[in-house]
């Protein structure tokens, strides 16, 4: 797997203040996608163990609330596994933190399986998911943490235990 950035300081891709990692390749090719360069697989750098280790030392700053992946797309079958690798050290280090992640998939897809080999198992790993493509005609900017009305922010654990979509509220 390849990456574009990864930002120790990001405040716009969900709450609080977190680390994000931008991974490389996506095939979903929305219209009005914000970041087109990152379609392509090879776009950035590799990303390995040097990476990894960059990201958990920016986890570990106690102002850090979690982390967010984003693309590209973080569940393309050809970065599932490079990011379930990546999630799961960071689940066994920082217990606390919470990790967000995009993608232009469906949650239904995603815990069905039908995503490539880990997609359920990436699912299984994060707290909130920002699913769905990015539709120009539904954009808004008024909306928090997604560009378009159809994108949902999505409770992972307690939609898979009841087999149905929980939408993630600030207030909770
Ligand atoms: S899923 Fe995201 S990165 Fe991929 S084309 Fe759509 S908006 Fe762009």
């Amino acid at each position: 797997m390849n990456y574009g950035d990864i930002r120790p300081i990001d405040v716009a891709n969900g709450p609080g203040v977190r680390v994000s990692l931008f991974v490389s390749g996506c095939t979903h090719c929305c219209e009005g996608c914000f970041n087109p360069e990152t379609w392509d697989f090879q776009y950035g750098k590799p990303f390995g163990p040097e990476q990894e280790t960059e990201i958990l030392k920016h986890l570990s700053k106690p102002y850090i609330k979690g982390l967010s992946l984003l693309g590209g797309e973080p569940f393309h079958p050809k970065n599932q596994q490079a990011v379930l690798e990546l999630v799961e050290k960071v689940r066994a280090a920082y217990p606390q933190k919470d990790i967000w992640c995009y993608t232009g998939y469906l949650f239904e897809e995603l815990a069905a399986g039908r995503v490539g080999e880990q997609s359920r198992a990436l699912l299984e790993e994060l707290d909130v998911l920002v699913d769905g493509p990015f539709v120009l005609a539904q954009k808004s900017l008024s909306l928090r943490f997604r560009g378009s009305e159809n994108q949902r922010l999505i409770q992972v654990a307690p939609s898979l235990e009841r087999g149905e979509v929980v939408l993630w509220d600030e207030k909770e």
